[in-house]
């Protein structure tokens, strides 16, 4: 492989704007970037490209990024500073996930200029609003393809991990609805939405509950005036744990605080949790896992386990019936302005890519 062309390619990405809900010119730029190295490529109607690069042997896998940068920064202007890639600090790098997709055009650049070798078909999804809660691949029509299993380019961590273990993320939105009332002529008339929620708020187990589960309250907005006593608040929140049983105990502990706090003050609460993705656990011996252990020892490299806190769009492969590992592209503090990535690590991710799209299966032939 090709370590200035695939820096290149990064940089390109990068210098592209794609904040979340943005993304019609990398959209654009990399459906021209897919066909021309020999994909088949379509969008569907939310802007997810799907790019199948037809294979040399039997079998079909999934590879998967996004194309969607966290946060609304634009402008991004990459540093390269002894063998770093970052920022001047103004805004996050982006490498979150256009490194993933750089490995995704050097590998496919590879595959154009290698004589053929017997190798599986490649299903390329890359996805829109991963950033906004995984919506292009909760949108995302699985019947269109046919891969077996596949990996999700988009994590961090060192080379060689592979994120087999997520949680189950549910969103919270939670409203409190009480009386207005003038809060200098007349304040017993009104019922204050902002107490309600500020004692819920404060009955709640919130912040990390146990090793596995975690909860936080991130918004809170309402009220109108000072001198009106506020009739309605709603707080935004999460709760994510990678044990189920967990999960379901965590969000009932909320709404509970809730339902109280509305209680003693004769308000109304509106209380929806909604299931964002949901945990998956992908076992050693099963294609995913197996498949990118055999490509990152090949390489020399150590395969570490990773249990993750966060999701990605394997969360939703694995839901709609895709088993998915996700793996890292070298990135380090994605969605900060401290974002960055090492351009040898950079290289390894592909490595690592290129290994797991070419090498020859265990049982002699591609799966
Ligand atoms: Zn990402």
């Amino acid at each position: 492989m090709d370590r200035d062309r695939l820096l290149a390619t990064f940089l390109e990405l990068v210098a592209v704007d794609s904040p979340t809900g943005h993304e019609t010119e990398i959209g654009r730029l990399l459906e021209t970037r897919f066909a021309g190295l020999g994909c088949e490529t379509s969008r569907d109607e939310i802007g997810n490209l799907l790019a199948v690069m037809p294979g040399t042997g039997p079998g079909t896998i999934l590879i998967s990024t996004h194309m969607d940068t966290a946060g609304s920064d634009r402008g991004i202007t990459p540093i390269i500073d002894d063998g770093l890639i970052r920022t001047d600090g103004s805004t996050i790098l982006g490498a979150d996930d256009k490194s993933g997709i750089a490995c995704c055009l050097e590998l496919l650049t590879l595959l154009r200029d290698t004589p053929a070798q017997p190798r599986p078909t490649i299903e390329f999804v890359v996805s829109v609003g991963e950033e906004r809660g995984l919506v292009g691949s909760r949108h995302l029509d699985v019947s269109r393809l046919t891969a077996s299993h596949g990996f999700v380019l988009d994590t961090a961590g060192p080379i060689g991990s592979i994120t087999y273990w997520t949680p189950t993320s549910v969103y919270l939105t939670i409203t409190f609805t009480g009386r207005k009332a003038h809060a200098g002529v007349e304040p017993e008339k009104g019922v204050s939405a902002i107490r309600m929620a500020a004692e819920a708020v404060a009955a709640m187990p919130l912040g990390r509950i146990d090793e596995e589960t975690v909860a936080n309250i991130g918004t809170v907005s309402g009220g109108e005036a000072r001198n009106i006593v506020p009739g309605s608040v709603v707080l935004e929140g999460m709760a994510r744990s990678h044990d189920q049983a967990k999960l379901d105990e965590q969000v009932r502990a909320i709404r509970e605080a809730c339902e109280h706090a509305a209680g003693r003050h004769g308000g109304q609460l509106e209380f929806a949790a909604e299931e964002i993705y949901r945990t998956y656990r992908i076992p050693e011996g099963a294609p995913p896992y197996r498949e990118a252990a055999d490509a990152i020892r090949s390489l020399g490299l150590t395969v570490t386990p990773r249990k993750s806190g966060g999701g990605t769009d394997a969360n939703l492969f694995n839901a709609k019936g895709i088993p998915c590992v996700a793996l890292p592209t070298g990135m380090v503090d994605e969605h900060a302005t401290s974002e960055r990535i090492s351009i040898d690590d950079l290289v390894a991710a592909c490595r690592v890519l290129v290994a797991i799209a070419t090498r020859t299966r265990r049982d002699g032939g591609p799966t």
